[in-house]
Protein backbone atom coordinates (compact mmCIF):
# COMPACT_ATOMS: atom_id res chain seq x y z
CA UNK A 1 0.00 0.00 0.00
CA UNK A 2 1.10 3.35 -0.57
CA UNK A 3 0.40 6.42 0.87
CA UNK A 4 -0.02 9.60 -1.09
CA UNK A 5 -1.00 13.42 -0.36
CA UNK A 6 -3.73 15.02 -2.20
CA UNK A 7 -2.69 18.15 -3.57
CA UNK A 8 -5.69 20.11 -5.41
CA UNK A 9 -4.65 23.27 -8.14
CA UNK A 10 -6.33 26.64 -7.38
CA UNK A 11 -7.75 28.52 -9.75
CA UNK A 12 -6.63 31.93 -7.71
CA UNK A 13 -3.10 31.74 -7.80
CA UNK A 14 -2.32 29.01 -10.43
CA UNK A 15 -0.69 26.66 -7.45
CA UNK A 16 -1.27 23.61 -5.98
CA UNK A 17 -1.77 23.49 -2.59
CA UNK A 18 -2.00 20.27 -0.10
CA UNK A 19 -5.69 19.59 0.81
CA UNK A 20 -4.28 18.24 4.18
CA UNK A 21 -5.80 14.78 3.40
CA UNK A 22 -3.62 11.53 3.31
CA UNK A 23 -4.87 8.11 0.75
CA UNK A 24 -3.27 4.54 1.00
CA UNK A 25 -4.44 3.23 -2.18
CA UNK A 26 -3.02 -0.34 -3.62
CA UNK A 27 -0.78 -0.32 -6.74
CA UNK A 28 -0.97 3.59 -6.80
CA UNK A 29 1.04 5.42 -9.12
CA UNK A 30 5.05 6.08 -8.65
CA UNK A 31 5.17 9.38 -9.05
CA UNK A 32 3.20 12.69 -9.36
CA UNK A 33 -0.15 12.50 -11.45
CA UNK A 34 -3.38 13.50 -11.54
CA UNK A 35 -6.38 11.78 -10.19
CA UNK A 36 -8.49 12.02 -13.81
CA UNK A 37 -4.98 10.57 -15.82
CA UNK A 38 -4.27 7.79 -13.10
CA UNK A 39 -8.11 6.29 -13.38
CA UNK A 40 -8.91 7.34 -16.56
CA UNK A 41 -11.53 5.16 -17.88
CA UNK A 42 -11.86 3.62 -14.38
CA UNK A 43 -14.16 4.11 -11.35
CA UNK A 44 -12.02 5.75 -8.36
CA UNK A 45 -11.59 3.94 -5.02
CA UNK A 46 -14.21 4.66 -2.53
CA UNK A 47 -12.48 6.11 -0.38
CA UNK A 48 -11.05 8.79 -2.39
CA UNK A 49 -13.83 9.75 -3.89
CA UNK A 50 -15.36 10.90 -0.69
CA UNK A 51 -12.32 12.91 -0.59
CA UNK A 52 -12.23 14.66 -3.85
CA UNK A 53 -15.01 16.98 -3.15
CA UNK A 54 -13.69 18.24 -0.46
CA UNK A 55 -12.34 21.57 -0.33
CA UNK A 56 -9.07 23.10 0.96
CA UNK A 57 -7.81 26.17 2.02
CA UNK A 58 -5.59 28.66 -0.42
CA UNK A 59 -2.60 29.68 1.74
CA UNK A 60 -2.64 32.90 -0.61
CA UNK A 61 -6.06 34.21 0.26
CA UNK A 62 -6.90 32.42 3.06
CA UNK A 63 -10.16 31.56 2.11
CA UNK A 64 -12.12 27.51 1.26
CA UNK A 65 -11.81 26.73 -2.00
CA UNK A 66 -13.40 23.10 -4.17
CA UNK A 67 -12.14 21.82 -7.95
CA UNK A 68 -14.18 19.55 -9.33
CA UNK A 69 -11.74 19.00 -11.83
CA UNK A 70 -10.73 15.57 -11.42
CA UNK A 71 -7.94 16.38 -13.66
CA UNK A 72 -6.91 19.22 -10.89
CA UNK A 73 -6.49 17.02 -8.40
CA UNK A 74 -3.27 15.17 -7.97
CA UNK A 75 -1.51 12.26 -5.99
CA UNK A 76 1.42 12.59 -4.57
CA UNK A 77 3.31 10.17 -3.65
CA UNK A 78 5.09 10.35 0.10
CA UNK A 79 8.43 9.32 0.30
CA UNK A 80 8.41 7.34 3.24
CA UNK A 81 11.98 6.54 3.40
CA UNK A 82 13.19 10.10 4.87
ZN1 LIG B 1 -4.34 29.36 -3.90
Amino acid sequence: MAEYDLHIYCESCNQTHPKGIKVTIDGGPLRKISVGAFYAGRQFPRKLESFLGRGAVCPNTGKLFKQNDIYKIFLIPIDDTE
